[in-house]
């Protein structure tokens, strides 16, 4: 073998290609990781955001819940994920009065308490525990399949059961919320966990596949809060992979994958040429769509803004909740079923939404590693907003124009909910400025390669196969021993190392023969 010949090439240091070439290193297999940008990670980094300040923000994603207990402990890492008291908290006008609805993340009194008081009586209570509690078994029964070949479509309704399968896999989402929830409040913030990252509307299948994965992250669905932010991940899988001697190439930009009898070649934009028995694809398949010739997927495009910033202090509320609770867990506003339906119609008609849906979570009210001692000591904290329904094609024409006004009106509309101003609370850097940084999807596209600015390159896929299908990992693409690693194989999408873990088993299951 010469320098430049391994078993693997891995295209993308994302956190997938990562935990793919730790599996395939594990097993003696000699490995390179080729990374386009300077440093590793992809979607999944922290960064010095504001630099005057030594807070290290997860900058595009940033809660954890599908990345499987089995890939910490098959690779021994040391990443911790911290669960939080309060799941959501939702402002919200009662007969006039400032209020809210705060949900515990453990079933709680006060969560009852809360929905009798927003919805005047407790119907709506039961509707979300019985719902949820059936969510809960449909996750018990998907997460133990996720890291094994693909069951089929029959095989898995067999497992998930009824009612709850139909509900979610074969009619659309909508039907189900607008069936067991009468509340406009909960309706929508049941609805979010369909619409994180997907332009859908509630009634397209689109949001179902999105609501799956939300739900199923190891067996329960919780979003933890990673210790040390979203790098923590990435630094210990890059720590395993040099310790394993995975060679790791960062500005190394793959411009074209070609196969011949031999294997691949794969060419770099810096002028080395690299050859191996494998490819795995860490890019999103409408990259390696135009690298190898593959198909071109159909997708939506990214339908979201991130807004991350760092505060003196957290802002009180016009509700009188104790901000440590509200922004503890994730806060909803203007999200409501109706809200989400109509800033969908008004977006996909090409306009920016009269009312913007958006969400957000204080990260160092749970984790306060990510901020020095000294800024702990005198009060910061961080947020980080996810506007949804502000698809790429807004942007296209008058980028930075469009920004700003989608900025401010988020900035307004949370503002409502506020007793001191969002802007009153955030740092002051050096120069005068605010911390506060907005990120469109086209800047997501630019900076870590995102198509359009799609969270999940690509969007997702049921987490089965037709009936009658060959049998598959959810990885393989039209070439053979070209492989998936990323988020846009069939049960990638979001921080899990799902599709890293079964591109690394189809390369061993070839192998073996
Ligand atoms: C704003 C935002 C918020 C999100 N929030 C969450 C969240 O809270 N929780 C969650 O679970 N998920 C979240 N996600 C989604 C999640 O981050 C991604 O789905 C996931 O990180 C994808 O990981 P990956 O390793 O498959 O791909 P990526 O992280 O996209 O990594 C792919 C790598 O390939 C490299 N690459 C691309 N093309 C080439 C080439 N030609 N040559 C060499 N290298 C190349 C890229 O530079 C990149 O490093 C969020 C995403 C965004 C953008």
């Amino acid at each position: 073998m010469s320098a430049n010949d391994f078993d693997v090439v891995i295209v993308g240091g994302g956190h997938n290609g990562l935990v793919a070439a730790c599996y395939l290193a594990k097993a003696g297999l000699k490995i390179c990781i080729l990374e386009k940008n300077e440093s590793l990670g992809g979607a999944t980094v922290s960064q010095k955001v504001f630099t005057d300040f030594d807070a290290r923000l997860s900058r595009y994603s940033y809660l954890v819940s599908l990345l499987p207990d089995q890939i910490i402990l098959d690779l021994g890492l040391d990443f911790e994920v911290l669960s939080r008291d309060v799941a959501s908290f939702t402002p919200e006008l009662v007969e006039s009065e400032n209020s809210g609805l705060l949900i515990t993340t453990e079933p709680s009194e006060e969560t009852e308490a809360n929905f009798e008081l927003l919805t005047g009586n407790l119907e709506e209570y039961a509707a979300w525990q019985s719902f949820y509690g059936e969510l809960h078994q449909m996750a018990q029964a998907i997460a133990p399949t996720l890291l094994k070949p693909l069951p089929s479509r029959s095989e898995l309704r067999a497992i998930v059961g009824q009612p709850i399968w139909n509900d979610i896999m074969e009619a659309p989402l909508g039907e189900a919320i607008e069936r067991r929830f009468k509340s406009d409040l909960v309706r929508g913030i049941v609805l979010t966990d369909g619409l994180i990252g997907t332009f859908a509307d509630a009634h397209d299948f689109a949001a179902n596949r999105c609501f799956v994965y939300h739900l199923i992250g190891n067996g329960s669905g919780e979003w933890k809060v990673p210790r040390g932010g979203m790098g923590k991940l990435v630094a210990e899988l890059t720590r395993l992979a040099t310790e394993l001697g995975v060679q790791i190439e960062t500005n190394s930009q793959v411009i074209a994958i070609k196969n011949n009898s031999a294997g691949f070649e794969i060419e770099t934009e810096t002028g080395p040429t690299y050859q191996s028995k494998y490819v795995l694809a860490n890019c999103a398949p409408q990259t390696l769509a135009k690298l190898a010739g593959t198909p071109m997927p159909e997708s939506l495009d990214g339908s979201q803004v991130k807004i991350n910033m760092l505060l003196k202090k957290l802002p009180r509320l016009k509700s009188g909740i104790d901000p440590k609770l509200a922004f503890a867990g994730t806060f909803h506003f203007d999200e409501r079923y109706t809200d989400l339906q109509l800033a969908y119609a008004q977006s996909a008609a090409g306009y920016i939404p009269d009312l913007i849906p958006a969400e957000m979570y204080c990260h160092t009210l749970t984790d306060d590693s990510i901020l020095s001692p000294e800024l702990n000591a005198a009060g910061y904290q961080t947020l980080t907003m996810f506007v949804m329904h502000t698809p790429a094609n807004l942007f296209d024409q008058n980028h930075d124009q469009v920004k700003t006004e989608i900025k401010s009106k988020v900035i307004h509309q949370l503002n409502k909910y506020l007793l001191d101003p969002i802007e009153d609370c955030l740092a002051l850097a050096s120069d005068g400025s605010l911390c506060i940084e907005v990120k469109s999807p086209q800047e997501i596209e630019k900076e870590i390669g995102l198509p359009r600015g799609n969270i999940f390159h690509k969007d997702l896929s049921f987490p089965f196969r037709e009936d009658g299908e060959a049998a598959s990992w959810g990885v393989e693409t039209a070439i053979p021993n070209l492989f998936l690693c990323g988020a846009g194989a069939i049960r990638g999408g979001g921080v899990s190392g799902i599709p890293g873990h079964n591109a690394a088993a189809a390369v061993l299951e070839r192998l073996k023969g």
